[in-house]
């Protein structure tokens, strides 16, 4: 399977990314978490992503093609990938136009519950599993239930980085959906409510997807 989610931040995509990951036993790849890796260990990948990260702008198009180019290429995607936050533009897009993608989700949820999500969303140092101080608490305050390691808030999920992040997401992401959408792949996914209602829908959507193939 190929997959590509989309959707605004704080919608919920990367932890049903890990989840459908796991059960198609297909690559993860989330181009937000390779670039904060690469920020935490100061490659010179991280000196240039950090300043447009932190100000919640979008990184350059030819550095992130670059990375899921390699990405693509690698054994890990041998069985098929899932792309969390890829593509983000329409040059992006573009770029995986010789790739047949089997379905490409577009999660669906109010502005103002994003708010609410991201700012009340913590991560693991560690590992990367995320949670939420309010809807998904971890079992020990600020601690990861996976791993044992430090829950932290992303620097970009402060209020203010949020509003610019959403309108990126308007200006530059939201025009995919109708791009995808004329190519007959789209499907919208209402993200409201349980993780685990969201993962039904989108369960569904998916298996049909299969069955097309
Ligand atoms: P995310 O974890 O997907 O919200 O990504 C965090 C940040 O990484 C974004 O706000 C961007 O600055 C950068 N980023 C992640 N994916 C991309 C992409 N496909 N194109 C450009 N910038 C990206």
């Amino acid at each position: 399977m190929k997959i590509i989610f989309l959707g605004p931040p704080g919608v919920g995509k990367g932890t049903q990314a890990k989840q459908i990951a796991d059960d198609y036993k297909i690559a993860n790849i989330s181009t937000g978490d390779i670039m904060r890796d690469a920020v935490q260990k100061g490659t010179p990948l991280g000196l240039e992503a950090k300043s447009y990260m932190d100000s919640g702008g979008l990184v350059p198009d030819q550095i992130v093609m670059d990375i899921v180019k390699e990405k693509l290429k690698s054994e890990e995607c041998r069985n098929g990938f899932l792309l969390d936050g890829f593509p983000r533009t329409e040059v992006q897009a573009d770029s995986l136009s010789d790739i047949t993608i089997d379905r490409v989700v577009s999660f669906e949820l109010g502005e103002e519950e994003i708010i609410r999500r991201l700012t009340k969303r913590r991560k693991c140092s560690s590992c990367n599993s995320l949670f939420n101080i309010e809807f998904h608490p971890p079992q020990k305050d600020g601690i990861c239930d996976n791993c044992g390691g430090a829950l932290t808030q992303r620097d970009d999920d402060k209020e203010e980085t949020i509003k610019r992040r959403l309108i990126v997401y308007k200006e530059e992401t939201e025009p995919l959906i109708e791009y995808y959408a004329k190519k007959g792949l789209l499907a919208k996914v209402d993200s409201n409510g349980e993780i685990e209602d969201v993962y039904s829908r989108l369960k569904e959507v998916l298996e049909d997807s299969q069955d097309r193939r």
